[in-house]
């Protein structure tokens, strides 16, 4: 396989300049001649929805290095994700379009520019019911996620939040595992010229399975991924009540099977953090914040690098995300009995952890 270039164009759409139909350029030139041969009249477009400039691409087969899209020579253009990741938000909306109408469901997929363009962000809206789930693509800062929760809530029944790979600040992670016990999380392998969701519940030990968005149902109480068990344990609740004032019923998307089951035993142990977890004492702590600060820079490094960084990356934001609980967790009592310096131990091998791959990034 030829080595990956980022900076080639790698995604377009198909068909006009606002088309919503995203295509990933097989990078193997036999790959590419297939894709000729089977769509001979397919034309490619810097697409808006990508963020870019609408002029038309070509595809660019090449032997020595990977196939790509590309402009024409006089084209400008200030397109800033072109990756092969970088139509992933056209994808998932197809995908939940496809979703909702085989569930039978009246709901629409919308596209949200956050500022960087328009795959920040995919919300779901459940007309009926007004329910919402936010894909979240764009990395937010705590008091970002926050706001933007205040303004999804507003007028919906349900609200679920699935972070993509980076998306989500450890303290938003943090909070979610106090209130719910997991935070869901979503990314995308390639099939063919496409790219499909998976998704699973993370919890501060342990995961779900990745599944497709077929495995997974939209309930009364929100999306439901299958192994979870839903916990609501929250004085101030993301979600509002499961009841929509207005009476309208709640989506009638059929639960898939396995979605019912709760999670596995063993698992569940972070549900036990409380609410008050990182909020007050571990915010303050000079450690958890350098922690925090680590994760955050070594997040924005591993973003283009090789899967097995970002991988690396993704379990150290875990890590330091169910550290930062068990920080929260401690008490006055834990500082005389010792337990306190073996947690703040723990927090100084993540850093060093957390420095030696950033370190290895530069
Ligand atoms: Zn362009």
């Amino acid at each position: 396989m030829a080595e990956s270039d980022h900076r080639l164009v790698q995604t377009a759409v198909i068909g006009s300049a606002t088309s919503g139909l995203g295509i990933v350029l097989p990078q193997e030139a036999d790959e590419l001649r297939r894709l000729r041969r089977r769509h001979p009249t397919y034309t490619y477009w810097c697409g808006t929805q990508l963020g870019g400039c609408g002029n038309k691409l070509s595809d660019r087969l090449c032997a020595d290095k990977v196939c790509h899209f590309a402009h024409a020579p006089n084209a400008s253009c200030h397109r800033k994700a072109n990756g092969a990741n970088s139509a992933d938000h056209l994808f998932i909306k197809q995908d939940l379009a496809r979703w909702a109408r085989g569930s039978g469901v009246d709901a629409r997929a919308v596209l949200r520019d956050l500022g960087s363009g328009p795959g920040d962000a995919v919300d779901f809206r459940v007309r009926g019911s007004r329910q919402r789930v936010r894909f979240q693509f764009r990395r937010l800062t705590h008091p970002q996620w926050r706001s933007a929760g205040e303004e999804l809530e507003r007028d919906a029944a349900s609200l679920d939040w699935v972070f993509g790979p980076g998306s989500a600040h450890p303290e938003t992670v943090a909070e979610m595992y106090g209130r719910f016990g997991h935070v869901l999380r979503f990314r995308f392998e390639t099939e063919g010229v496409a790219r499909r969701i998976r998704i699973r519940a993370e919890e501060a030990r342990s995961s779900t399975d990745w599944v497709p968005l077929d495995a997974c149902a939209m309930t009364p109480e929100g999306l439901r991924v299958p192994g979870v068990e839903r916990r609501r344990r929250t004085s101030r609740p993301v979600v509002a009540p499961r009841t929509p004032p207005g009476g309208a019923a709640p989506a009638r998307v059929p639960v898939a099977p396995g979605a019912r089951a709760s999670v596995a035993p063993g698992r569940g142990s972070s549900a036990d953090a409380p609410d008050r977890r990182a909020d007050a004492g571990a915010g303050a702590s000079p450690l958890v914040r350098k922690v925090q600060r680590l994760v955050e820079e070594l997040n924005v490094l591993a973003a283009p690098a090789e899967a097995d960084i970002r991988m690396k990356a993704e379990r150290l934001d875990r890590e330091a995300a169910s550290w930062a609980v068990r920080y929260g967790r401690l008490t006055s009592s834990d500082f005389w009995s010792g337990k306190a310096t073996k947690v703040a131990a723990q927090g100084d091998s993540l850093a060093g952890r957390l420095e030696k791959l950033a370190q290895h990034l530069k």
